[in-house]
Order: C-alpha cells, then sequence, then structure tokens
C-alpha cells in the first residue's frame, strides 16, 4: 500500500491531478459564487438599512418644520382686514409672547405690516429697542407674496437656526407677515445622536450644501461645505470617509421640501463585520472540502491503480517463470474479471511451460540413449576392436566422435534444465568436504588441461572444509567452472582454486588467467545458451547452458555465485556455500 503511495506511477499521478481538478474547481467556483452573491446582498441590505434610516429621519426633520410653519400659518377668519389697525393692538403683542411660550423651537417672533413695519416682537433675548422695519428681509417678501418661507442654516454661538416666514391672512388677503427665528439643535442633536448599527452615524446637509451640527465633526466644522462628501456619495456607495477618515458604506436621501439632504455613512469595519464572518465560512468550508478530496482521492487513487499494479507485478513475475503466484483482485468488477482473466492465461502458460519441459525432457532422454551407444560404437571402432582402420577413417572417425561429444554435452544439459525447470532435479544437502570433489575434479581435468599446457592448481586446505551441499551436484559446479577455466583460457594460462570463509560461508574461487568476459556480455553470462562473441569465435565447443545450470545447483543448495572479469585478463568466478562447520587450516 505505501508502495502504491510513493512509488512512481504515472497512471496513479493522472487519475489524482484528473480527480483534483474535477474536484477543487467546482468547490472553488461555488465558493466563489457564494462569495460574490452573498457580498452583492449584503451590500444591498446595507443600502437599505441606511436609507430606511435616513428615511425616517427625512420624515422626523419634514414633519419638524412642517410643523413651524403650521404654527406660523395664521388665519384671522373672524375679522375684516380693514378691521385690523397695523399699529398698536394688543393681541398681536400677546399672540407672538403665547407662541413663544408654547413652542421652545421659537427664539424670536416677528409680526410685521404689509410695508415691512414691525408691529410685534417678542424675543427669548432682550433686544430692547424701538420697533424696525423688515422690509429689506427676504423672509419678509416672500411670505408677502403668500409663500411659506424657510431660509438658509446660519450658525450662533447658542447653536444653528433657521427663519421661517409665513403670511397672516384675514379673508384671503394677507394682513400681516409672520417671521420667526427658529432654534433646530434639537432637530440636529437629534439626527447626530442617531446610530445606525453602533458607530454609522447621519450627516445633514442644507439647500446650500452646507455641514450642519452642533461641533466639529472629523474635519467637517459648522457651515463647512460639504460638497466633497457629496460628489463621494453621489459616485460610490463605498468610500473613504472625509468625515470619520475610515472606509465606509454610504447612502443619502434628499428632503425635496426643505432642500436638505441627509447622508448616512457606516464604517466597514463594522458593517462588513457579519460578512467578514461569513466570508471566513464559506472559506473553511471550500478549504476543508478541498482537503477532504486531497486526503481522500489518493485512497480512490489506490484503489484505481493497485489492481492494475497486482496485474503488473504479476506479469513480471511470470517473465522470471514464476507462474505459481495469483494475482488477487476484488474489486467485484471489470478489473476483477480481468484479474480471473490474467490467473486463468497464467495457468494455461504455466501449463505449456510444463508441456514444453515435458516435450524437452523426453526428447533429450530418448535421444541420449542412441547418442551414447553411437559413442561407444565410434570408440570401439576407433580402438580397433571392429578391425585396423585407416588413418583416415580413423581422423574421420574422430571428428565424428568429437561432434557426437557434443551431442552428448547438449541432451546431457537439455536433460538437466528440464530437470530443473519441472523440479526434478533431486538435491540432498548434507555437511560434506568440498576438497573431495575439488581434487577429483583436477585430477580427471589434468590431461585435457595438460593438452593446452595450463596448470591447474587447488590451493587445498589441510582440514577438511565443511560445507552443505550435495556431493554430485558440488562435483557438477566444480566441473563447470574448472571446464571452462580450461576451455576460455590461454596456451600456458594458469587456473587456480582456493577458498575463503567468511561468516557462515564457505566461499570458493576458480581463477584463470583467459579471454575474459567483456562488461558489456557479462549481464547475459547466466542466461540459457547465451556464449560470448569471443567464445563463439575461439572454435571452442559448448553449449551455452553450463553456467545455468551451474547457477541453478548453487542457488537450490542455499548458495550464491558471482564473478569478476576482464577481458583478455582473465576470470574468476566465486561461489559461495553454507559452511557445515568444518574448520579450515592450512
Ligand atoms: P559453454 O561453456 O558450454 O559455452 P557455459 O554456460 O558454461 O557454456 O558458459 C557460457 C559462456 O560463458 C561461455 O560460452 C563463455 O562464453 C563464457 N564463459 C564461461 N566461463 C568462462 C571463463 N572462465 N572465461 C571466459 N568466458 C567464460
Amino acid at each position: 500500500m505505501k508502495d502504491l503511495f510513493f512509488s512512481k506511477s504515472p497512471l496513479r499521478d493522472r487519475i489524482l491531478s484528473l480527480f483534483l481538478v474535477l474536484a477543487c474547481i467546482p468547490s472553488l467556483l461555488l465558493g466563489w459564487l457564494t462569495l460574490v452573491l452573498l457580498n452583492y446582498s449584503h451590500s444591498h441590505d446595507i443600502q437599505v438599512i441606511e436609507l430606511e434610516t435616513l428615511r425616517a429621519k427625512g420624515e422626523e426633520v419634514a414633519a419638524f418644520f412642517t410643523d413651524l410653519s403650521g404654527i406660523l400659518d395664521i388665519r384671522l377668519e373672524a375679522l375684516d382686514a380693514e378691521d385690523i389697525s397695523h399699529e398698536g393692538i394688543l393681541w398681536q403683542a400677546q399672540l407672538t409672547e403665547a407662541l413663544l411660550n408654547e413652542h421652545k423651537e421659537f427664539m424670536e417672533i416677528i409680526f410685521a405690516s404689509p410695508e415691512g413695519k414691525e408691529i410685534a416682537r417678542s424675543s427669548r433675548s432682550e433686544r430692547p429697542g424701538p420697533l424696525l422695519y423688515v422690509s429689506q428681509l427676504p423672509a419678509f417678501h416672500e411670505a408677502l407674496k403668500g409663500i411659506v418661507y424657510q431660509g438658509d442654516v446660519y450658525f450662533t454661538n447658542n447653536g444653528p437656526r433657521v427663519v421661517i416666514a409665513s403670511p397672516i391672512r384675514a379673508e384671503n388677503t394677507i394682513v400681516q407677515v409672520a417671521i420667526a427665528e427658529v432654534d433646530i439643535s434639537p432637530l440636529v442633536r437629534s439626527i447626530a445622536a442617531h446610530r445606525i448599527g453602533e458607530s454609522g452615524y447621519v450627516v445633514i446637509s442644507d439647500k446650500r450644501g452646507a455641514f450642519v451640527d452642533l461641533g466639529q465633526k472629523g474635519l467637517l466644522k459648522p457651515g463647512e461645505r460639504m460638497s466633497p462628501i457629496m460628489e463621494q456619495v453621489k459616485s460610490a456607495s463605498r468610500y473613504e470617509s472625509i468625515i470619520s477618515g475610515v472606509p465606509v458604506a454610504a447612502a443619502s436621501f434628499p428632503i425635496p421640501s426643505i432642500g436638505w439632504t441627509l447622508v448616512a455613512e457606516w464604517p466597514l469595519s463594522e458593517a462588513d463585520a457579519v460578512m467578514s464572518d461569513i466570508r471566513r465560512q464559506v472559506l473553511i468550508v471550500v478549504a476543508v472540502s478541498i482537503l477532504a478530496v486531497v486526503l481522500i482521492a489518493p485512497l480512490f487513487t489506490a484503489r484505481i491503480v493497485r489492481p492494475i499494479r497486482a496485474l503488473e507485478l504479476g506479469a513480471k513475475r511470470i517473465e522470471k517463470g514464476d507462474f505459481e503466484k495469483q494475482v488477487s483482485i476484488t474489486t467485484g468488477d471489470e478489473l476483477e474479471k480481468l484479474g480471473n482473466a490474467f490467473n486463468t492465461m497464467a495457468r494455461g502458460l504455466k501449463r505449456l511451460q510444463e508441456l514444453r519441459n515435458e516435450f524437452v525432457f523426453v526428447a533429450a532422454h530418448e535421444l541420449r540413449a542412441p547418442v551414447t551407444v553411437i559413442k561407444g560404437y565410434v570408440s570401439m571402432v576407433l580402438e580397433g576392436s571392429a578391425g585396423v582402420i585407416t588413418k583416415e577413417t580413423k581422423e574421420f572417425l574422430g571428428r565424428a566422435q568429437s561432434a557426437n561429444q557434443q551431442l552428448l554435452q547438449l541432451v546431457s544439459d537439455l536433460l538437466e534444465i528440464a530437470r530443473s525447470e519441472a523440479n526434478r532435479i533431486e538435491i540432498q544437502v548434507a555437511p560434506m568436504d568440498a576438497r573431495i570433489p575439488i581434487n577429483e575434479v583436477v585430477a580427471e581435468l589434468a590431461p585435457f588441461a595438460a593438452e593446452k599446457r595450463i596448470t591447474v592448481s587447488y590451493d587445498c586446505p589441510q582440514n577438511a572444509v565443511m560445507v552443505q551441499a550435495d556431493s554430485v551436484r558440488l562435483k557438477e559446479v566444480v566441473m563447470n567452472f574448472i571446464t571452462n577455466a580450461v576451455k576460455y583460457n590461454r596456451e600456458q594460462g594458469t587456473v587456480s582454486v582456493s577458498h575463503e570463509v567468511k561468516e557462515n560461508t564457505i566461499i570458493t574461487r576458480v581463477r584463470d588467467t583467459g579471454f575474459g568476459i567483456p562488461k558489456e556480455e557479462q549481464k547475459k553470462i547466466f542466461e540459457k545458451f547465451y556464449r560470448t562473441v569471443s567464445a563463439r569465435k575461439s572454435g571452442v565447443q559448448g553449449t551455452g547452458l553450463g553456467l545455468f545450470i551451474t547457477k541453478e545447483l548453487i542457488e537450490r543448495m542455499g548458495g550464491t555465485i558471482w564473478f569478476v572479469s576482464e577481458k583478455d585478463k582473465g576470470t574468476t568466478f566465486s561461489f559461495s556455500l553454507p559452511s557445515a562447520h568444518g574448520t579450515m587450516k592450512k
């Protein structure tokens, strides 16, 4: 399983990438869309809240002025216009006094004649002096035209003020004009004190665009122009406020009846606080879903890749000739069917191999008898048992004998391989002295070595070299090594056999001074039928099966085989066998 995650697998990487792309893109898109929609609806909600507030405050302002205008809209229905004396009538003084007492917003009330002369005046401040002419005032002129006049806001030490003027009618005739100075501090205070959320506020711009408040707010002083703010609020609903110096969400609301505009500004730190929380939650949900995909995707991918990897390993096992282990895939789908088909195929291949081995075994076995018979009779003829033969016949028969010998070797090797592959080689490992087969082989091969004037030496220890091995097979192994060392050696070369004890094994080395095996051919040397180019060219007879069998035998006896070789310098074949705890002294 670990292997599946960490080893190189392009298929796994491809499926994984696909998985991540397919899962992550929708999550990211969904997250992004949610945030965009939430942002939109949130901004809209803020606008709605601000406009609601402004509308309420706007109504409050409009009502304030409507009330005052209503109070000043005096009608003297009971009297004729002629009955009203322009001067010194007591009721006018009483009325102004009463209005001042009843409505604390009025700071001063003047009644003036249509000529512009003050008839009565009541004021909260002590303003002694004679009654004046008000004919210069725009308020007077507007009111005389029958229009209720409301002036611009002006600022006194005691707060903002507004002048309101209204005609006084008797039977639809304007007989006088009422002019009042109104203290709008309570109204301004009420608006300035109002909060949207905890930190949102409302500011007033009068009809000239001047800031109306009781004191300084941020950078603005009462009476200062608000045009930059009006520009900002007109062009965007979110900006950095000139008043508070922080980013705000803003809205404006005009009050057409008096020409004022109310502006609401709500610092984003508060207005968007909820949104920030939601945004964080959405991001967490997206991140968690992506993380879950990242964690789960490899498991899914492994589920898909594992059977394919099992099939790949199975194929590699078959390539190495191991048909025993079955591929186990239990996915319950097509992959499981593929695994079953693979196992069926492996069984078929195994059967084929068995049949082939069987065939090779039978063929080699059947060939061996006639080849041996030929060998026997040719030997007899050569020895003269069939009468005297000519020199020429002897030479020809000699060649036939040599070819027959090679055929016999091939048949024996094939038989051995067939036995090995069918697991028919019987190996009986027991403690034995390795010196015995080596000495026998050295003695048997001495004439063969002498032909090429090659010296074969055995550095034979005095004490027994006890190994765990099959004595017959060990002799075959040693025979093959020393035969090769002689066969692939140069004239007057040497072959030396020695031992080394290493931990619990005995290493035996066969060193020669022969052709050597070129680097590029070394990895093929244990393959069936492989012979080096130089061996083939040299004309030395061989089947290319000896080392294959030797390796098989050594490994079956629990040992290992290796070699070191240099072209034209020589080769050292080594093999280790388990030690049988014999001592080795020289
Ligand atoms: P054979 O000797 O019958 O060809 P082997 O399986 O014993 O088959 O050896 C395979 C090949 O390995 C040989 O043909 C030869 O090319 C090479 N070989 C084996 N032993 C030696 C050696 N001692 N020196 C050089 N080449 C060798």
